[in-house]
């Protein structure tokens, strides 16, 4: 069965948030365009506690913090609770089915939907085999939430057109897209599940 997993499509990831992604605010119509042609829709949220170890100013034990990246290089940013940590108002929320909420742990960056959250769960109790990724960014949360995915056994094929990179340095987002593929993620567009799917 397919999913479609909207990664982190939150207020504060788009312009006029925290950690503004550039053009975040545009994957929405691609979102819910697509969205009633999948049986089981979620959405994650990156969901931290205000003392977070990946924001600017939190004080981190080094011998605890359990990230990716060093801690404290991300502006604070989808604090639980806050307007800024709800999903993006233009996401028709009537089309998820369920929301994860994610990176809850202050010592990691939670990056991947996989971590600190029960996704595995939901996707494996539904019965899904392959799951649809959109959403942001496609650099951090999308590329490891897919690789992931990956390790955790799911086909996976990314909505090239409903994903948006942070670009710290020029061209992450297209290293992320070839991580990606290497990794085994197929590329399509809305426009293509749109022609292919039919809705229900
Ligand atoms: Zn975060």
């Amino acid at each position: 069965m397919d999913a479609l997993l909207i990664v982190d499509f939150q207020n504060d990831f788009t312009p006029g948030g925290a950690l503004p992604v550039q053009g975040g605010d545009e994957i929405g119509p691609s979102i819910n365009a697509i969205a009633d042609r999948f049986p089981f829709v979620v959405a994650t949220r990156d969901w931290h506690p205000p003392d977070h170890g990946s924001f600017a100013g939190v004080e981190v034990d080094p011998e605890r913090w359990e990230g990716l990246d060093p801690p404290g290089i991300w502006p604070p940013h989808c604090v639980q609770g806050t307007p800024g940590a709800e999903l993006h108002d233009s996401l028709d929320r009537s089309q998820v089915d369920v929301v994860v909420d994610k990176a809850q742990d202050p010592n990691t960056q939670g990056y991947s939907s996989f971590h600190g959250g029960n996704l595995a769960e939901v996707l494996k109790d539904r019965g899904v085999d392959r799951v649809f990724v959109a959403g942001l960014a496609t650099d951090y949360c999308v590329k490891n939430t897919v690789l992931d995915a990956r390790r955790e056994g799911f086909d996976v094929t990314v909505v090239a057109d409903a994903i948006r990179g942070i670009d710290v340095e020029p061209g992450d987002s297209e290293r992320a897209i070839e991580v990606m593929r290497e990794a085994g993620a197929d590329f399509t567009t809305s426009d293509e599940l749109l022609t292919e799917r039919t809705p229900g």
